[in-house]
Parts: structure tokens; sequence; C-alpha cells
């Protein structure tokens, strides 16, 4: 709900225009097929050389890619995979009814990314496989990350849903590990109409797999020792007949579905593309602005990196310490309360029911659940956001702050009089 808000959270991360609209426009006219054309394989292409991987595939959603990546690690029941607890639900969803079972490691505070010293006490024998996201587009320590994977013969997913447009060392999200998982939901960095994903790595038995995964497995391999040969009189080459023919190749397919990015959505985000280094930059121009709106405030902090890291703030997160005197739950309602839509991103997977039902709770992950309940919260930090927009939320956080202090003569929340 963004009604009634002075300044909502955003429900689009990105900005659309007139070039998005002309480049549906071009599609629908063109009378060329509306999915899996040319439109798809540029976009792929663009994608590719962006990030460094040697494949991207489209595909419906992030939830979509992140699912495909589990697939193609071939996790078996009673495989172990190291999850960070902080992160949407979709990230780990897809390790669910397969039989696996899911160890949450703890976060560094201030990033949020998972602490790979905690990663590593999770590591035992039965561990195959590392989940970890590049929080609110701040790249998580992946040197330390891939240095422990390697040593003990792990596969790394990185979730980049946050992450477009950062940077690590020079180095581009998604190509820092096995798998890359990129979603162009209405809210994300860039997007492809309201829904759309990414999957990236450099394998490419991979491609051939997502690829024919993604698209309902078409162009299965004809067995030509069939026993279904005698019954027909095959025409070379045709995929229907080669399909319906072959029994065995029957055996050998995967489940498959169907993820394929309709070409309106691919052309859009090949212009989105384009857009990115502008609007990751107005991100940061806001993020800069918040830092110093808060800067020298006693109990107070934001998730702002120093050395060579590009933050694509998809996310802007904002802490408080609760020793200093300031109460979290107060300021929240304090900026609520004079227009500004502020939210408490991502309630702590090992939280909730269904991770509760495989064993998980409360005081597994001490940090992310200390940083969850008492000194996080995030402002609205998008690309549409106007100067006037910004000046004002650092108004109020400033203001917020203060009034958000427990004192022996302070009665409950809601806006006190700015100081003059
Ligand atoms: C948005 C998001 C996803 C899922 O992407 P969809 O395209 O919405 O399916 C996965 N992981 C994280 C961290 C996300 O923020």
């Amino acid at each position: 709900m963004t009604k009634g808000w002075k300044i909502p959270y955003s429900v689009v991360g990105s900005r659309v225009g007139p070039e998005e609209l002309a480049a549906v426009g071009e599609v629908l006219k063109s009378g060329a097929t509306l999915s899996g054309g040319d439109h798809r394989t540029a976009f792929e292409r663009a994608f590719r050389d962006l990030v460094g991987s040697r494949h991207a595939l489209t595909v419906t959603s992030g939830t979509v890619a992140l699912e495909l990546a589990t697939s193609v690690l071939d996790l078996r029941p009673g495989d172990q995979v190291i999850a960070t607890p902080q992160t949407y639900q979709a990230t780990i969803q897809p390790l669910l009814g397969r039989g696996l079972s899911v160890r949450f490691c703890d976060i560094d505070a201030l990033s949020l990314n998972v602490d790979p010293r905690s990663v590593e006490e999770q590591i035992t024998t039965r561990t195959r496989a590392i989940f970890v996201v590049h929080y609110g587009g701040w790249p998580a320590d992946m040197e330390a990350l891939m240095a422990l994977a390697r040593t003990h013969g792990l596969a790394v997913v990185e979730d980049c849903a946050h992450a477009l447009g950062s940077k690590l060392g020079g180095r581009t999200p998604g190509s820092l590990a096995d798998i890359g998982c990129f979603s162009f939901h209405s809210s994300k960095n860039i997007t492809t109409l309201g829904e759309g994903g990414m999957i990236t790595f450099d394998r490419d038995d991979w491609a051939d797999r997502v690829g024919r995964m993604r698209s309902n497995e078409p162009d299965a391999t004809f067995d030509e020792d069939d026993e279904l040969r005698a019954f027909f009189t095959p025409t070379p080459g045709a995929v229907l007949e080669k399909n319906a023919l072959s029994a065995r190749c029957e055996a050998l397919r995967r489940p498959g579905t169907n993820a394929t990015m309709s070409e309106a959505a691919a052309a859009v985000g090949l212009v989105q593309l384009a857009k990115l280094d502008a609007l990751v930059a107005r991100r940061r121009e806001v993020a800069d602005a918040y830092r110093r709106a808060i800067e020298g405030i006693e109990g107070v902090r934001a998730s702002c990196p120093v050395g060579d890291i590009r933050h694509a703030y998809h996310l802007f997160t904002l802490f408080v310490d609760p020793a200093t005197g300031i109460d979290r739950n107060r300021l929240v309602s304090y900026l609520r309360e004079v227009g500004i839509e502020v939210q408490l991103r991502y309630f702590p997977l090992h939280l909730l029911p269904e991770w509760r039902a495989q064993g998980h709770g409360p005081g597994e992950c001490p940090v992310t659940e200390k940083v969850w309940f008492e000194q996080q919260v995030n402002l609205p930090c998008h690309p549409s956001l106007t100067h006037a927009d910004v000046a004002y939320v650092c108004e109020q956080l400033v203001a917020g702050i203060a009034a958000s202090r427990r004192r022996s003569d302070s009665r409950g929340s809601g806006p006190a009089t700015a100081p003059a």
C-alpha cells in the first residue's frame, strides 16, 4: 500500500518512460514471434557481457532462476546446504521438499551478508552447497567464501536479486561463484515489465540443461535403437516425431517447465540495461545523502561499505544501537507518522513457519535476530526520489532519532516538534 504516503517505499524500483513504451510498441507491431525471439537473444547477450559469465539465460522470475540453479546442482536427499537467514524467502524456497537439510549461518551486523566464519562453522561432511545473497546490493565477501568452497568442494549460488549494478573489487556479482540468479521484479534495480529473471554461469553442459528445462525440454535426444521404431518411419530431423518415438529418451528426461521470457519483456530489459548505470548512480546519491545526514549522531550507523566496493543500494539499511537509548520501534512509528514509508526487511528465514517445521527456531542466528528485532530500519531508496524528497527524509530522520531516545521525561512515540 503506497497511497497516502508522502514518501512511498517504492513499488517500482526503476524508472520507465517513453523508451520502454516504444520498445514494447515495436515488438507488438513487428509481426514477429512474441516468445523466444531476437529480443531475448539480444538481452541475454548484453547481460552476459555485463556480468562476464559465459552464459546468461532469461527466465520468468528470480525465483525460477533459483529453482533451476537448485536443479542443476543435483542435490540429493540428505545433502546439506548452508544458507543465509537474512534474505527474502525465495532465496531458499527451492530447497524445500527435496529432502535436503538447511543449516543457517549467521551474518555480519553491518553488511547483513553471510559471515564467512559462521559459514565455516556450519560445514560438515554432508555439506554440498552455499546459498549467499549480496544483501541490499552490497556484494558478499566472495573471496573468503570461494576459498572455503574450494577447500571443501562446495558449490556456491549467488542470489543477485539486489546486486545488479554493484561491483566487488572491479568484478561483477553473478560471475563470482558457480551460478548467479537475478530478478527483474517490479521493485528491483531494473525491471522487465514487472516480472522476469536471469541465470548466469560458465558451464556449457548447464547451458544445454537449463535451456531445455526452461522450455519443456524440446529436442530431447532421439535414441536410434528405440523399440517403437518399428511402428513409424520417422522423417529425419522432425522434432515432434523424435519425441513421440523415443520411449527411452523419456527416461532420460528431467522435470522441465516453461519459463520463457516474452519478447516484449526482453525488449524492455534491453532498454533498462542501458540505463542501469544512471539508475544505480541515483540510488548511490540518495544513499550518500542519508549517510551524511546521520554522520556523527551517536548510536546510529548505516550499511555503507568502505574500500573497493560499489554498493548498488537496492536497499538502504539504517541501524540504531538500543544501548544508546534509541528505540527502533519508536523511530519506525515516528517516520511513518510523518509520511515516510519505512520497512523492516526481511523477517529472519529460520523463524518462518516452514523452516521452524524443519526444526529451526529462535536463538539459532543471534546476530540476525538482534539486528531484525532491535536495530534495523529500511528507508525509501530508489531512483524516482526527488531532491526535495531526500531532503525531507534527512530532516525527519534526524528529528525522529532525537524523538526516539528514551528519556526519563518522555511519553510514548509520535512526532515531536522538530528542534529549530
Ligand atoms: C526479489 C527477490 C527474489 C525473487 O525474485 P522474483 O523475481 O520476485 O521471483 C529472490 N531473492 C531475493 C533476495 C529477492 O529480493
